[in-house]
């Protein structure tokens, strides 16, 4: 060991650790972003509103520490699930909820589980952790594999429903099989369940071992002030209240929140719009165009482009990622896995957003596509 490295102190499975790698997020303005799953519409103006408030004309109340459970927030939402407080716990993004299920029953002698593709924030989440992993493959009709994870018997296992980056929900009627199937706790992600026709908040009641997992970053409009939850029986709420930083949530996430969380009409407006646009988007793509395109129930599209040629494949999914970007596009490209290297990942903008995709990509096709 070099003892001028301080790198060398670290703990040795750090070593090989890379990082999740998040979507490009450009400084200056003038983008088409397409790559992160945001809401291309702005949250209820009953958000800025409540921000002001929280800061005061002086901002004293600044001074003060938050809520440390973010009580009251949790109160708004177990009331919009039918469930008591004692079933939420409030998180920095729903990725705070999601580090703090795997601090909690993830370790060297315990696997955690999770599909692939998927959200790939887990594998690393497991790797800190220095826990054991058990991936899960999907083949390409993107259904759940029920006999791989009945023999992973991993002690807690992540499944995104809607999933990403494909956009494929699966049915309570799934999740319950699995939860028959599988001893340990499983999670599902369910930051884009808003979008879709069922979800499985409605099964934590009844279930000890299943947790929900939402976020506020894609239908509520807020990625910017970063909070997500978890609904779970008390006894696993308990286990993340002890291992969660004490003032997790800050005080103006935890004020924007409730105050977007309660203006429910408004976000129907904003999800029945993403919904219309996705769908229009999804036929125009496989039925005008005829890109193999999954069925969405998220906010994203996963579609095969193919080239002049009738081509499709990783390089020609490359070459329109990149052509885009070039006009100032972003849409999102996982050459990872091979179920998604020959696909794109577009999230939903607006009607807008989306005619100057779909210009540019007639723009790409004029070149040959490649
Ligand atoms: N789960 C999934 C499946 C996601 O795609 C994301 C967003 N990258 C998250 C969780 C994290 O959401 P948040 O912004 O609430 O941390």
């Amino acid at each position: 060991m070099n003892p001028s490295s301080p790198a060398a102190l670290a703990l040795p499975h750090l070593a090989g650790l890379h990082a999740y790698a998040p979507g490009m997020q450009p400084a200056e303005p003038g983008w088409v972003k397409l790559n992160t799953n945001e809401c291309p519409y702005p949250p209820s103006p009953r958000v800025a509103e409540a921000l002001l408030r929280e800061i005061g004309s002086d901002g004293a109340l600044l001074r003060l520490y938050p809520n440390p459970p973010s009580m009251p927030l949790r109160r708004i939402i177990a009331r919009l699930h039918g469930l008591g407080e004692e079933h939420v716990c409030v998180g920095n993004g729903s990725d705070d909820v999601l580090n703090l299920l795997v601090r909690c029953f993830c370790g060297p002698e315990a696997a955690a589980g999770f599909a692939r593709p998927s959200y790939s924030l887990y594998p690393v989440l497991v790797a800190v952790q220095n826990g054991r992993s058990a991936a899960l493959d999907f083949d390409r009709s993107m259904s759940l594999p029920h006999e791989a994870i009945a023999a992973a018997q991993p002690r807690i296992l992540f499944l995104t429903s809607p999933n990403a980056p494909t956009g494929v929900g699966f049915a309570n009627a799934e999740l319950e099989r699995v939860l028959g199937a599988c001893g340990g706790v499983l999670v599902v992600d369910e930051a884009y369940a808003p979008f879709a026709d069922e979800n499985a908040a409605s099964l934590v009641a009844r279930h000890p071992r299943l947790v929900v997992t939402r976020s506020l970053s894609k239908a509520y409009a807020l990625a910017g002030l970063r909070v997500g939850y978890a609904l779970a029986h008390p006894e696993v709420i308990g286990l993340l209240d002890r291992v969660r930083d004490s003032y997790n949530v800050n005080r103006l996430s935890q004020a924007a929140a409730a105050a977007a969380l309660e203006d429910g009409d408004y976000y129907s407006g904003v999800i029945a719009r993403i919904k219309a646009t996705r769908d229009r988007c999804w036929r125009e793509w496989s039925e005008r165009r005829g890109w193999f395109t999954y069925r969405s129930a998220a906010n994203f599209l996963l579609t095969e482009p193919r080239n002049a040629r009738g081509l499709s494949g990783p390089a020609v999914a490359r070459a329109a990622c990149d052509f885009l970007a070039d006009r100032r596009i972003l849409v999102r490209h996982f050459p990872g896995h091979p179920l998604t290297e020959s696909f794109l990942r577009v999230s939903v903008g607006t009607d807008g957003e989306m005619a100057a995709l779909d210009r540019a990509l007639d723009a790409w096709l004029e070149t040959g596509g490649s």
